[in-house]
């Protein structure tokens, strides 16, 4: 039987790393998890019980209150893939919107929230065979991961992907303050003092500007094969 690994993708936001998670999952027949759902569902809570606002964060009442946050995946066989439910209901859809990825990274910049959300992480890999996209999958939740990628392309072309994206889901949404997010997110995930969005020493570099989505999960494909033997 095949070797099961364990493959890391990290990188800037909206850099295509769930898309090309997802690709090699299926093709490889192992568990995505995007790690990125996990801290925006802890967001909405956040948002949902008044402890984040755009102009206010009451860090401690999250701290305590992270004992009642229940996270997990269920997978949706029409969509292909897992969703998001936050204490039994799924909140995919209110997970994507600009309000919730305005204050994500603000959220998870708390070493409590990571230390919580990162165990759950450990335990969904322990078996091999996963592909997880975040910003510290690499670094901190896998270290030892076999394959390791990091993803960046131009600002101006993630933020026109994320755009076309928001516009595709119906949201209300300016190119401008999608701009706006994705420069000051990727500022917030680099800074932070705990697990700071960096490229691994292992992690082989992609930058993704000018090359199609295909040629990039190909060239990955084939390092995973050859690593799976
Ligand atoms: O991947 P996505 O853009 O949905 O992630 C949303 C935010 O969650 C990131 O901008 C980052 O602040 C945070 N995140 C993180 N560590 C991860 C995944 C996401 O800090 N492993």
């Amino acid at each position: 039987m095949d070797k099961k690994i364990t493959i890391a993708i990290d990188g800037f936001s909206s850099t295509g790393k769930s898309t090309l998670a997802k690709q090699l999952a299926r093709q490889l027949g192992y568990v995505y998890v995007d790690t990125g759902a996990m801290y925006r569902a802890v967001t909405l809570y956040a948002m949902r019980s008044g402890f984040i606002a755009a102009d206010s964060f009451d860090r401690e009442g999250l701290i305590e209150s992270l004992g009642a946050i229940s996270l997990k995946f269920v997978y949706n066989p029409d969509l292909e893939f897992a969703e998001m439910f936050l204490n039994d209901e799924n909140v995919e859809k209110e997970i994507r919107t600009l309000s919730v990825s305005q204050l994500v990274s603000i959220v998870a910049e708390v070493p409590q929230v990571r230390a919580k959300l990162v165990e759950q992480q450990k335990q969904m890999g322990e078996r091999k065979g996963v592909v997880m996209d975040g910003r510290d999958i690499g670094t901190v939740v896998f270290p030892n991961a076999e394959l390791k990628v990091f993803m960046n392309s131009a600002a101006g072309v993630r933020a026109q992907r994320r755009f076309k994206e928001l516009v595709e889901l119906g949201q209300e949404v300016t190119y401008e303050d999608v701009y706006k997010n994705v420069i000051d997110r990727d500022y917030i995930d680099t800074h932070r003092e705990d697990s700071p969005l960096v490229k691994a020493e292992d992690a082989v570099e992609m930058d993704n500007s000018y090359i199609s989505k295909q040629e990039q999960f190909e060239k990955v494909l084939v390092l995973a094969k050859e690593l799976i033997g």
